[in-house]
């Protein structure tokens, strides 16, 4: 190789590759992966590309790029081995590395873990427009690919998703063009509080993608929960740990529906929910994102679990008790507050009164559970809306947005729910499968992606034509912002609206 493209912060080594194909004009995969590694190899993941060592060796002499460059900043290697011990991380990376790659996929514990990757690459709007202000192109971001991210950190607006699809078995390298990064799935929405938490998430991710932390072994993570656990009066003086409480709290603490989103909820009546098995000391694979998610409930942030030295684990607590002064004090206060908040639910009364049902929860947990109101499953606030009215007045505003959304000045935007929502300013609740009337209006008006390229290649055909600029093919494309790669799709499409035959 005589060029290599610039290695821009966080992005995937698959970004790479496509931008090194695009400065080279190379058509077909095949020649591109020679090219790249000077031999064929199938490449099945972009997430866990092996033959580093291949691209490296065949580097332009005076590249400073090394192998550890490539596999620490430019692929998921640090994000999915991070919970994994010293010896089976030194093993993906030496894979990564050398190998032909098959084998270690399911080491990093992807493929066990249930949670899938994403559908689509994904981007975020405001980090995509600066990219092309300052380098005249974008390129994808490794963060914005890990699933469970659903926000850009920097500009903390929502992620979209582009239609370039990651799983393909057999690799395809695309650059993240604006004719690739139109939005056309749909969004998961999230609540304001959704987005605090994800955001919270998202940073301990990006820790984690950015620091090379100290491995440890699965059995000292586990022990280091336990602990938590124990801090947090989980446990019995047995050493046992409260598993109905931990899980309770546990969902109350995320809700069912934000779990969901993570593909990590749980059935606290299912004796192998995912939570239940997590601290079990059972040597098996975890997906990094579900330590996360347990740490984030725990009040801890990942770095203090790698900086952590000494762990105690289940252990039985000689019982001290408690004096009879300080508790029959304490139940006195609580039974005081109960009464002076006849409707507040176990969770009001814990804001209202955080130190004592602290003690109490901690020292007097029989007692505290035979005197507090039971725990209430929260009312179901969508009962109460009117969704038939909804619909209607959804309908009446759709309508409206569809047509203004056609009429717009400027580029074409893709008729879809997602753009239809964000025109309108709406919320989650706009996914509501209750508002009928509304998604079939949408279903039947929504734009595929053909009749989409189609309008925006009939107006920039106008504009040209307007500003009496030269039209060719080929400047139609750039105008309408389908870059300068040379599809023929787009191509014959341009033709046939120019009227010529082809
Ligand atoms: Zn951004």
């Amino acid at each position: 190789m005589n060029c290599f493209p610039l290695l821009y912060k966080d992005s995937l080594l698959y970004d790479i590759i496509s931008r090194y194909r695009r400065m080279n004009g190379i058509i077909s995969t095949k020649a591109l992966v020679k090219d790249l590694y000077g031999k064929e190899v199938t490449l099945t993941s972009i997430y866990f590309p092996p033959h580093i060592s291949g691209i490296v060796s065949n580097l332009p002499y005076t590249s400073k790029i090394t192998e550890d460059i490539i596999i620490k900043n430019h692929t998921m290697y640090p994000f999915y081995t991070a919970f994994l011990s010293p010896d089976k991380s030194k093993e993906i990376y030496d894979a990564m590395s050398v190998s032909n790659g098959h084998s270690f996929f399911n080491k990093v514990g992807i493929c066990s873990s249930q949670i899938r990757m994403n559908k689509y690459l994904k981007f975020c709007p405001i980090c995509f427009k600066e990219d092309m202000k300052k380098y005249g192109e974008s390129y994808w971001r490794r963060l914005h690919q890990i699933p469970g991210v659903f926000y850009c950190l920097e500009h903390e607006c929502e992620l979209l998703d582009s239609d370039v699809t990651p799983i393909n078995c057999r690799v395809q390298y695309s650059c993240a063009y604006e004719e690739t990064c139109v939005d056309i799935g749909e969004n998961k929405i999230i609540n304001p509080r959704f987005k605090e938490l994800n955001l919270q998430l998202i940073r301990q991710v990006n820790y984690l993608l950015r620091n090379d932390v100290e491995r440890k072994e699965l059995d000292f993570i586990i022990d280091f929960y336990i602990d938590r656990l124990r801090d947090r009066g989980l446990t019995a003086s047995s050493g046992a740990i409260y598993m109905k409480e931990f899980q309770r709290e546990f969902v109350n603490f995320y809700s069912h529906e934000y779990l969901q989103l993570l593909q990590s909820d749980i059935d606290i009546e299912k004796e192998y929910n995912w939570l239940r098995v997590f601290i079990r000391h059972n040597g098996k694979n975890r997906n990094p994102l579900r330590h996360l998610l347990l740490l984030q409930f725990l009040g801890v942030e990942v770095k203090h679990l790698f900086q952590c030295k000494q762990v105690i684990g289940k252990r039985k607590v000689n019982h001290i008790p408690i004096p009879k002064l300080d508790r029959d004090e304490m139940r006195e206060k609580w039974i005081q507050i109960i009464k002076d908040n006849p409707d507040a639910t176990r969770s009001e009364l814990k804001k209202i009164a955080k130190g004592i049902h602290t003690w109490i929860y901690k020292h007097d947990r029989e007692w505290y559970e035979q005197v507090s109101p039971a725990p209430k499953k929260k009312k179901e606030k969508s009962n109460l809306i009117n969704w038939e009215k909804r619909d209607a007045e959804c309908l009446v505003l759709v309508k409206k947005a569809v047509e203004q959304l056609l009429n717009q000045e400027g580029k074409p935007v893709r008729i879809c729910k997602s753009t239809i929502r964000r025109k309108l300013g709406f919320n989650t609740w706009f996914n509501n499968k209750k508002l009928v009337k509304t998604h079939e209006y949408i279903e039947k008006v929504k734009e595929d992606i053909e009749s989409y390229r189609i309008r925006k290649i009939k107006w920039a055909i106008n504009e040209m034509l307007e500003k009496e600029m030269t039209i060719t093919t080929y400047k139609i494309q750039l105008y309408a912002g389908f870059g300068g790669i040379n599809k023929d799709e787009v191509k014959n499409f341009i033709l046939e609206q120019l009227g010529l035959q082809y």
